[in-house]
């Protein structure tokens, strides 16, 4: 067996009352009060009646008593953090999506309720939730988290229908995974809708001139320029029957092939995003000053109706 080493601070403070051996050796030194007020286990543990000097298997070191945990130093270092006060430890950062699973194990096995409900949080940061939404999913669904394990499957509209491998695949069953695909199957059929009949958009700008900035030919009155962006010929996305500018069919048509597969608001804002980037780079004296502000709007409000359009449909899983 290696020698064992010291765990960084805090947990080699000399006046600790007790060692912590992980499973590879490392020896953190905590005090037993922080670790029985963060959980009943540990309260139970260390108020265990000492057997009298000599009478006892107990191992010792520096005249402390060593218990030995199952758990690697890397998992017991973040759970210990949990369990000082945030004066001497600042809460670990869960970013990485690994150690929630093993910290989220360690937390249930010693009681630490508190560190379940800081793992669920974690597993609701929108940081992980937007890198790595379906690896979220696995690791919610595998662990029972209802409430994590739907916002996941939210996040993963943003993917592709059809996943790509991920490296916790095997924390699921085939039953979760087709449960997370007829979900983002029935959001894409629920989102079409909104693309086919364009009355949100109508209804919310009352009319032609509520958003002229749609319109094709359009005039600038300080630069005496009319745009130059041409016209779009998709009667799909006539919104007032006649020809709108054509880098907004553009944006339409796009948006319509990417909602086929990812129906989620993010989807649309993106796509904006690339469209605004693209009109101020064509250089149009009408469009280029005011495609922001418009398109920001524009794909605000599509994102709010695709939102309203999944906020109904259910992921259909038992917890
Ligand atoms: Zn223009």
């Amino acid at each position: 067996m290696e020698l064992p080493t010291c765990a960084s601070a805090p947990f080699d403070h000399a006046k600790a009352d007790v060692i912590l051996r992980s499973a590879d050796g490392v020896e953190f030194r905590v005090f037993t009060l922080f670790l029985s007020l963060a959980s009943p286990f540990f309260e139970t543990l260390f108020g265990l009646p000492q057997a009298p000097d000599g009478a006892s298997d107990q191992e010792m070191k520096d005249g402390l008593a060593v218990i030995a945990m199952s758990e690697d130093s890397k998992t017991l270092d973040t759970f210990l953090r949990f369990c000082y006060p945030s004066t001497l430890a600042e809460d670990p950062s869960l970013d990485n999506l690994t150690e929630i699973l093993s910290v989220l194990a360690a937390a249930r096995k010693y009681s630490l309720d508190l560190i379940e409900r800081k793992v669920c949080q974690a597993l609701a940061n929108p940081k992980v939730l937007e890198t790595d939404p379906l690896r979220s999913f696995a690791i919610a669904r595998n662990a029972r988290l209802k409430h994590e394990t739907v916002t996941a499957a939210r996040y993963n509209l943003r993917q592709p229908l059809i996943p790509v491998l991920f490296a916790e695949i095997n924390l699921i069953t085939a039953s979760d995974l087709l449960a997370l695909v007829t979900y983002h199957k029935k959001c894409i059929i629920s989102v079409q809708g909104l693309m086919k009949d364009l009355k949100w958009m109508t209804d919310h700008y009352g009319n032609r001139n509520g958003c002229n900035w749609l319109s094709s030919g359009a005039y600038n009155d300080y630069s005496g320029e009319y745009c130059n962006c041409g016209q779009g010929t998709d009667n799909r996305f006539f919104p007032w029957g006649s020809n709108p500018v054509a880098w907004w069919t553009t944006y339409m048509q796009e948006v319509y092939e990417l909602l086929q597969d990812s129906p989620s608001g993010n989807t649309v804002k993106t796509a904006a995003d690339r469209t605004i980037q693209k009109v101020r780079g064509a250089n149009c004296s009408v469009c280029s000053g005011r495609v922001k502000e418009n398109m920001t709007e524009f794909s605000d409000l599509l994102a709010l109706k695709i939102d309203e359009a999944i906020a109904p449909i259910e992921l259909e899983m038992d917890f």
